[in-house]
């Protein structure tokens, strides 16, 4: 009960799984959603809102397969305000360990206007679905909708009732990003100040960040007493994504002083997470992006190294030490055997099968034998391949590539199809990554369906031995999805982006629909 809690604790609910999936072409398989929350529970958030379990057969098993075996957090799946979805995702956590349902419908006269609703139908609506969720779960989550657009006074009416229906936390999301800070802090301040039973439930916030103010808001709605925040690794999520997670969590550790409030999170493991998220959604971090950007911690002005180098605190106000920067960075080579690479794999976050650290092995072998010193970033590379499993519709077997001055550039390629012989086509390009990707579109039959939105490759570290990592966005009509190669071979690692994105636009067609709602 709300007397017990302790006051200054906050919740920290994780929505990686389902608001930031939702981003195009940042579709997660089952075992990369089962990865991300495995790493979620030991940066030992809260809540992990883990699917939207109606939306496809995938985000079902998903959510499943995270609420039987993964330990430590509460996990959350997310339903409409209608019964298929309710039972639907209660399905999902039933026989969990820790569960939550949580379910939300929109109450700004937009939202109603959408549904062709009245104010009346709408609470109903809210009522029944809190009902119909406790009847199945003991702990249910309530979200009005794009609050900050819905009247204050029929927000407060709806909270009240659906706090009495039996929701244990009530959440208030900025689902269009038009909150700032003041205002929003003023709005959750108002409802603890107004809703009788307020006391009986835990009031959380989710921000979206579309002006930029998704961590301020969020932020501001703590000071006001919001005790839940809804939040992501690497601010990804709908559009312009959601509060950060390592944002909010610094900002209340660094600024303790100010907020005097406290959250579990295990921040020696942030780094660890952000870049898994980073591989396994395909996503880059900008480099100046705060608390996980490449350049977060990086003094560039004389003034300010020399500043640092006589005391951190001079210009630092974290160490990078307390998000799991280690600078004492150790090098590998073709020498160190499969215990060393293990070793340093579970010092960076990635904790492997037997089978998956054998298939590592190898390539860290081949790495090291083409490249005689093997960074970390190198060997997160050759991890993140490995573990991006996506399933193996093609794979490469061949590829060879001609190309200089005053040659057509040409690639031939051998391509493994499952269940099929393998094809083996030649093209030529403007380049020989162009090249490659026509052979590979000829051997696959994605030729006239497929289309390439982005391509970009980066060198891992730095020297001409740095291994390249590109990462490529397809679209096929209106699926996207996002395919990551590393190499110390640059058209390879073309190539291997290629595929994987290949192999995941064949995955999404298998998917069943995803409801044609927008989501909190
Ligand atoms: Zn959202």
């Amino acid at each position: 009960m709300a007397k017990d809690r302790d006051k200054s604790k906050v919740f920290i609910f994780d929505t990686t799984l389902r608001d930031a999936e939702q981003t195009p072409g940042a579709t997660l398989t089952v075992p990369d959603k089962f990865k991300i929350a495995e790493q979620l529970a030991r940066l030992n958030v809260d809540i992990i809102e883990a699917g939207f379990p109606v939306s496809s057969n995938e985000d079902f098993e998903a959510v499943k397969r995270i609420a039987h075996e993964v330990e430590g957090p509460r996990i959350c799946a997310l339903a409409r305000a209608v019964a298929l979805d309710i039972n639907r995702g209660c399905d999902a956590i039933e026989g969990g360990m820790k569960t939550r349902l949580h379910t939300f419908v929109g109450t700004s006269p937009n939202h109603q206007e959408m549904m062709n609703k009245t104010p009346e139908q709408v609470l109903k609506m809210a009522v029944e679905a809190v009902e119909l969720a406790r009847s199945r779960c003991e702990d249910v989550e309530f979200s009005p909708m794009d609050a900050t657009r819905t009247d204050p006074a029929y927000l407060n009416e709806i909270i009240e009732a659906t706090i009495a229906a039996g929701a244990t936390t009530l959440n208030i999301p900025d689902t269009v990003g038009y909150g700032v800070p003041e205002q929003f802090g003023e709005l959750i301040r108002g409802i603890i100040e107004k809703v009788p039973n307020v006391n009986e439930a835990v009031i959380a916030v989710h921000c979206h960040d579309d002006l930029g103010m998704a961590a301020s808001n969020t932020l501001s709605a703590l000071k006001a007493g919001a005790r839940q925040v809804e939040c992501t690794i690497n601010g990804l999520g709908e559009r312009a994504g959601n509060a950060s997670l390592e944002e909010v969590v610094m900002a209340l550790a660094t600024r303790e002083d100010y907020y005097d409030l406290y959250t579990d999170v295990v921040t020696k493991e942030i780094i660890s997470t952000s870049r898994l998220v980073t591989r396994l959604m395909g996503i880059a971090v900008a480099p100046n992006k705060a608390i996980v950007g490449a350049n977060a911690f990086a003094h560039s002005s004389g003034i300010h190294q020399d500043g640092v180098l006589k005391n951190r605190s001079n210009f630092e106000i974290m160490s990078p030490r307390d998000v799991g920067l280690d600078d004492t960075a150790i090098v590998l080579t073709a020498r160190s055997g499969r215990h060393a690479l293990s070793f340093r794999l579970r010092e960076l976050g990635y904790h492997l099968s037997a089978e998956e650290l054998n298939k590592a092995y190898e390539r860290f072998l081949e790495v090291a034998d083409k490249k005689k010193e093997v960074f970390d970033e190198d060997l997160m590379a050759i991890v993140g391949d490995e573990i991006r499993d996506a399933p193996e519709r093609f794979k490469l077997e061949y590829l060879h590539t001609v190309s200089g001055s005053g040659t057509v550039p040409s690639a031939t390629v051998r391509i493994a199809i499952e269940g099929e012989e393998p094809i083996q086509k030649s093209a030529w390009g403007d380049g020989p990554v162009d090249a490659t990707y026509e052979a590979i579109n000829l051997a696959t039959g994605s030729r006239s369906t497929v289309s390439v939105d982005e391509y970009t490759i980066h060198a891992i570290t730095s020297g001409s031995q740095a291994m390249g990592e590109v990462t490529v966005r397809l679209s096929e009509g209106d699926m996207k999805t996002t395919g990551h190669g590393a190499s110390t071979d640059v058209i390879e690692a073309s190539a291997k982006a290629y595929i994987d994105a290949l192999n995941r636009l064949h995955m999404l067609k298998g998917k069943q629909s995803a409801p044609q709602q927008q989501a909190v």
